[in-house]
């Protein structure tokens, strides 16, 4: 089967009861960000530059299993921010997991290995040898390492730990292959730690799942040696969807990098040419969503937005009307349900009732339409069920060329940052004074000081500068 039996089951029985109680509004995926603390500042994010991103603001970990049970969504997707850095990550999973829930764990992958070690530690037998071994063997845990999650003292023994479970999902965002996830989340390195994460992952029996958000410049080609490459590492399933304009993210756009949104985000018809293998994609990889929003995405239907089954419960409260656009914030999901007017969002016919959201068509405010009949045609049910049910597409077969392929950033020396400063080192960049205009900011800017720390500045002037002083040199 593509997707596990006992989870297709559980949210499509959850889907029947609520048809048979004719409920009009209902939850399907609940987004529970509990911090927006985050250790990257990625190009094109709204969430730490819409939200305070200091640790102190944060949902208490009694107020997200609440909420989740407020809404009853049978699938939570934690998110952020970068979730491993809420320091009650590990009790909230487990809360979440007593509640019967599917959880998401939505993290940008640089802790996950530290997360994993604790697993290991507090779970350690003899028996745990082989699965060391394969760690060590495959470098993704140092001797070190391996000494420590060997000596595991009883605290370590007795700590609340994030175990694997057929109902949870490592989701690592991925949002291409090594050069352009490093340019998109500003920092080289990024990528090959997530892939280190997701073979980790795999080796210690979790579950893994990617998401890719397509920009503007994302490449069609590149995305699908993305999937090959995940695919030969057995990633579990991908989410997939396009880059939406909004807000907080645009106004960052234009105030920082001095781009325009057409620059940068997908208009409806840009997406539409995106996502136009994406049918094809689903029969070859693990993606995850209904056919009917693979139907939407390429531009074969409409689809009207139903962003109330994704909703969003952050430090503000319930958000709306949707992950991504905010006009308000609700104290409880049902008020939200009832006080916003649904009717003013989405487009509907291809006329956007709201001009914000002419250009959107992300998962979370359409998948769940391809789930819920929204706009349904003959034979939908079917095509869903044959979806979910028919055979998991086989891993794309692993080769050194396809792994060639995916590492050709700051691996093989070709890094956004690296080679931005080889040209400022070069001898007629130091004669234009390029140089100390580097040196200045490397100094200024220690990466290692701000992990786990408050990082979500938004501030990536340097690598803006870095850019501009290539450019520069190129002309000279
Ligand atoms: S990992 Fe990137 S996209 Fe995710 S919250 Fe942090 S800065 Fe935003
Ligand atoms: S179409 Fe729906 S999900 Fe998209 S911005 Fe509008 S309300 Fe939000």
């Amino acid at each position: 089967m593509r997707f596990p039996l006992a989870l297709t089951v559980k949210i499509a029985s959850h889907i029947v009861k609520h048809k048979v109680r004719k409920t009009p509004r209902f939850a399907m995926v609940l987004q529970l960000e509990p911090l927006h603390t985050c250790n990257l500042t990625c190009t094109g994010c709204g969430r730490i530059r819409e939200y305070s991103t200091n640790l102190k603001d944060m949902v208490p970990l009694e107020k997200c299993l609440a909420v989740a049970e407020e809404c009853e969504a049978p699938m939570v997707s934690i998110c952020g921010g970068e979730p491993l850095i809420y320091p009650k990550i590990e009790e909230l999973v487990a809360g979440l997991r007593e509640q019967g829930r599917v959880i998401y764990i939505c993290t940008n992958g640089v802790f996950m290995r530290k997360k994993m070690r604790d697993y290991l530690a507090a779970v350690y037998s003899p028996a745990l040898e082989p699965t060391l071994k394969q760690l060590l063997d495959g470098k993704l845990i140092s001797d070190k390492e391996a000494d420590t999650i060997r000596k595991s003292n009883a605290a370590a023994k007795s700590k609340v730990v994030i175990r694997p479970s057929k109902w949870m999902y490592w989701n690592v965002h991925v949002d291409g292959l090594e050069f352009t996830h490093d340019l998109i989340v500003e920092r080289e390195g990024v990528f090959k730690e997530c892939i280190e994460a997701i073979k980790m992952a795999k080796i210690c029996g979790y579950q893994t799942a990617t998401n890719t958000t397509v920009y503007k410049e994302t490449d069609v080609q590149e995305l699908e040696d993305m999937f090959k490459y995940l695919s030969s590492l057995e990633v579990d399933g991908h989410t997939i969807s396009p880059g939406y304009e909004y807000d907080a993210a645009k106004k960052d756009m234009v105030k920082r990098l001095g781009k325009q949104p057409e620059d940068f985000f997908l208009t409806r018809k840009m997406t539409r040419q995106k996502f136009a293998k994406i049918q094809e994609w689903g029969e070859k990889f693990t993606i995850f969503g209904t056919p009917v929003y693979q139907e939407f995405l390429a531009g074969k239907r409409e689809l009207t937005c139903t962003a109330w089954a994704i909703p969003t419960y952050n430090v503000k409260g319930w958000k709306a009307p949707c992950y991504l656009m905010t006009d308000g914030h609700y104290d409880g999901y049902q008020e939200m349900l009832s006080k916003v007017n649904w009717d003013k969002y989405g487009v509907v016919d291809g006329v956007a009732r709201d001009p914000r959201c002419e250009n959107c068509m992300v998962h979370c405010g359409y998948d769940p339409s391809g789930a819920l009949g929204t706009n349904y045609q003959r034979g939908d049910n079917w095509k869903n069920f044959a979806y979910n049910f028919g055979t998991k597409p086989k891993p794309y077969p692993a080769s050194v060329e396809l792994m060639n392929t995916a590492f050709n950033g700051v691996t093989i020396g070709k890094g956004h940052l690296s080679q931005a400063k080889a040209a400022i080192n070069s001898p007629r960049a130091a004669m234009n004074g390029a140089q100390a205009a580097f040196t200045r900011k490397e100094e200024a800017h220690d990466h290692e000081a701000h992990v786990g720390s408050h990082c979500g500045t938004g501030d990536t002037s340097e690598r803006d500068e870095l850019l501009a002083k290539i450019a520069e040199t190129k002309k000279t």
